[in-house]
């Protein structure tokens, strides 16, 4: 950041005030791989966090879209210590009610006919578990042969070396290439690519076809599932296709026998208005993955909810080859069913779509200045389209720091996003912008959402002047 302030000193003296990354020395230096930014956390409630320093924060992306509920719930801690006092473990084998709980709880609320739930510690071992779940489903099934999995460009689907693969994302990949499964990737659907003389539902449909071509490519015969995000990912993260395209994939997966694997970890428990993103569009998965909200990430969780015919063949057939120790952990349990009744008790997914009209009501306000090219998504979860400039829109060059920036400024202003957190770490998508989230916990009130809008739109200011960004 100080190499940008070169001859100014100025802006040297505003950047000497602002937070950055810490070095791994003192207390953080047997903390493998830790740079954490110089703001210590004190404590946290609702959609603030607090520092050592006393200083307030808005959670502007409620974590990694994460934090559903807010921070600190009462009814949360209260159900977690009553679990505690019965006991917080069991071998996974033994009889563990709050896990068949968490079970019934989530078939009432997931798509109709997804019925038996599989439960982990988080999103990237939920994808893995469903892909392996498609797998053995077709060998059960007498079709040995079905075990690619599509996936597409660009999209993440967790760190693990077998959901990096699926993944799609060229330059997080890179280093462990010769590790990776060279699975198929399909384009995604795009509202920027759009032809202008197509209507967005034509447009649905050719962009659902390149999978049917991919998998006449790829042989039907050797496909097991397509695994997506209900919104889109890397440069269209929050670009939300029509149902139209849902449709027309859902005909290619039946038509083709291969299984639709919707990947729920953001989308699940409220985020978008709906309890999972599917339910918009009236297209049923044969296999949803959960992590994130299922929770709060008030304790470790995730799961992977198949359909009834799924069920049937690992019923009827080999069990599961499978376990994880603290897959159906009763404290994590007792967690997550908390997090469904506190949603259902407080109206939160009303109450999401309330406050996602009032953000959404505020975004011509963000797309007026010239560093945001786009402002989309669905509920309260809103991805801002993070430019150099609008006409070719492409991000700042990494040497520019533009992300550190960023980061130090919104932190200065009192908010916390996920994205910037990762600062250096993240490039300029190919040739588009970067996706800023924000998505607070649907918890958020009205006032709290006006002013986090006021906030982020003094940080973008305050950011294109120091950036000299033409126009500001
Ligand atoms: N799938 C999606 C769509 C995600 O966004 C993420 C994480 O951000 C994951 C899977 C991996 O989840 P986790 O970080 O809990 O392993």
């Amino acid at each position: 950041l100080h190499a940008m302030t070169k001859g100014d000193p100025a802006m040297s003296d505003r950047l000497a005030n602002l937070p950055a990354p810490l070095e791994a020395e003192g207390v953080w230096k047997n903390v493998f791989s830790y740079h954490p930014m110089d703001v210590e956390l004190a404590r946290a409630e609702g959609v603030h966090l607090f520092d050592t320093k006393g200083n307030r924060y808005i959670d502007a992306s409620g974590g990694p879209m994460a934090v559903n509920l807010g921070h600190n719930d009462p009814r949360m801690r209260a159900a977690v210590e009553a679990q505690m006092r019965d006991f917080a473990y069991v071998h996974p084998v033994l009889a563990n009610r709050p896990r068949a709980a968490l079970c019934n709880a989530i078939a009432e609320v997931a798509p109709e006919g997804l019925n038996a739930t599989y439960l982990v510690s988080g999103g990237s071992e939920a994808v893995e578990t469903a892909v392996k779940i498609a797998r053995q489903y077709w060998v059960g099934a007498g079709k040995p042969e079905k075990h690619k999995v599509i996936a597409c460009y660009e999209s993440y689907h967790g760190m693990t070396l077998g959901t990096m693969a699926l993944s799609g994302n060229a330059a997080t990949m890179r280093p462990f290439d010769p590790m990776l499964q060279k699975w198929p990737h399909v384009r995604q659907y795009s509202d920027h690519l759009k032809p202008a003389h197509l209507d967005r539902d034509e447009w649905a449909v050719e962009c659902a076809r390149d999978l049917e071509r991919l998998i006449h490519c790829e042989g039907a015969h050797s496909v097991a599932a397509f695994i997506v995000t209900p919104h889109g990912c890397g440069s269209e993260y929050g670009v939300v296709a029509p149902a139209r395209y849902w449709e027309e994939v859902r005909r290619i997966c039946d038509e083709y026998e291969v299984l639709l694997i919707a990947d729920e970890v953001v989308t699940g428990f409220g985020r978008t208005g709906e309890w999972f993103g599917m339910q918009h569009f009236g297209v049923a998965p044969d296999i949803m993955t959960m992590a994130k909200g299922i929770s709060s990430c008030f304790l470790p969780l995730g799961a992977v909810t198949v359909s009834d015919a799924i069920n049937e063949v690992f019923r009827a057939g080999t069990p599961f080859i499978h376990g994880f120790t603290n897959g159906g952990n009763a404290l994590s349990c007792a967690a997550g069913l908390q997090v469904i009744d506190i949603i259902k008790e407080d109206g939160l997914i009303a109450h999401c779509r309330e406050m996602g009209e009032r953000l959404f009501a505020q975004k011509e306000r963000l797309l007026a200045h010239p560093t945001v090219a786009d402002a989309r998504g669905w509920g309260l979860f809103m991805v801002l389209e993070m430019v150099e400039s609008k006409a070719s829109r492409e991000y700042f060059a990494p040497e520019k720091q533009a992300e550190q920036l960023f980061q130090s400024l919104a932190l200065k202003n009192g908010l916390v996003f996920y994205s910037t957190l990762y600062g250096a770490r993240r490039r300029p998508l190919f040739r588009r912008g970067l996706p800023l989230w924000v998505s607070p916990p649907l918890t958020i009130s009205a006032s709290e959402i006006d002013e986090l809008v006021d906030r982020l739109d003094r940080t973008l200011g305050e950011w294109e002047r120091m950036l000299g960004v033409a126009g500001v």
